[in-house]
């Protein structure tokens, strides 16, 4: 059985006040901690202070993007060993912002999971097709060389620190979401593609979750899928309300 997961990406957002106030709600949220995983990927400048706030709490807090080295002449770059000095539990990577409007490419996207796995620090590795190649039918060629690429190198033992989230690029921010038989086709066609570049009992462990303007309205409906663990929700995580919401789907 996967343990679901919830995660608030909050990407270039909200003041430090707001920040707090949103952490210090989450902790007082009753849901059920033995099934379900929530996280939060705040800003880098918030998270040591808001990972006090959560600290007594089963929120977890992430990162939304790291740097591969260690140290060094990286400058503006933040390296796991800092994050991991400040308690931060993981982060996200691979986000199709930071492929798209920062020119990650999968080689870098891979460069940081392998990081990843010499630190042991969880990560939810993003994936997804933009428009154009759902329009042309190639999304799920596109997808699984994705992932395939960013998980190049990186051994059966090594994946028990990735999650995967499909994010369609054409759903992020947009308020449109890909219907749930859509998210559940792509999500199995990944699980194939881990069965067949590892095997089957870990295609089946490891979690994938959906991205793409998540709503309370459309969250049990996407849960509902057999291949669906859990959600990366940008827009809607913002709020207290809509995410308890999600989070007590
Ligand atoms: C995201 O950025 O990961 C995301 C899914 O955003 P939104 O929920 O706003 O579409």
């Amino acid at each position: 059985m996967r343990r679901s997961v919830i995660a608030g990406n909050w990407k270039m957002n909200l003041g430090f006040g707001e920040a707090a106030d949103l952490v210090n709600s989450l902790t007082k949220l009753n849901y059920n901690t033995e099934q379900k995983d929530v996280i939060i990927a705040p800003s880098f400048v918030y998270l040591s202070e808001l990972g006090k706030i959560a600290k007594d709490s089963n929120i977890k807090v992430y990162a939304q993007n790291f740097y591969y080295e260690d140290s060094g002449a990286f400058t503006g770059e933040v390296s796991i060993e800092m994050l991991k000095n400040i308690g931060v539990a993981g982060s996200i990577v691979g986000h199709s912002e930071r492929r798209m409007i920062f020119h990650e490419t999968d080689e870098v996207i891979n460069k940081k999971i392998k990081a990843a796995v010499a630190h042991k620090f969880p990560v939810i590795f993003c994936v997804g097709e933009t428009l154009e190649q759902r329009v042309a039918g190639v999304h799920e060629e596109v997808v699984t060389a994705q992932v395939g690429l960013g998980l190049e190198g990186i051994s059966e033992k090594d994946m028990e620190i990735i999650t995967i989230a499909y994010e369609p690029v054409w759903a992020i921010g947009t308020g449109k979401t890909a219907s749930s038989d859509d998210a559940e086709s792509m999500h199995k066609a990944i699980r194939n593609f881990l069965g067949k570049k590892y095997n089957k009992a870990l295609a089946d462990n490891v979690r994938i979750l959906y991205g793409g303007s998540v709503k309370p309205e459309n969250i049990s409906e996407l849960m509902a899928m057999e291949n669906i663990d859990g959600a990366l929700v940008g827009g809607a995580s913002l709020k207290a309300d809509s995410f308890a919401k999600i989070i007590n789907y």
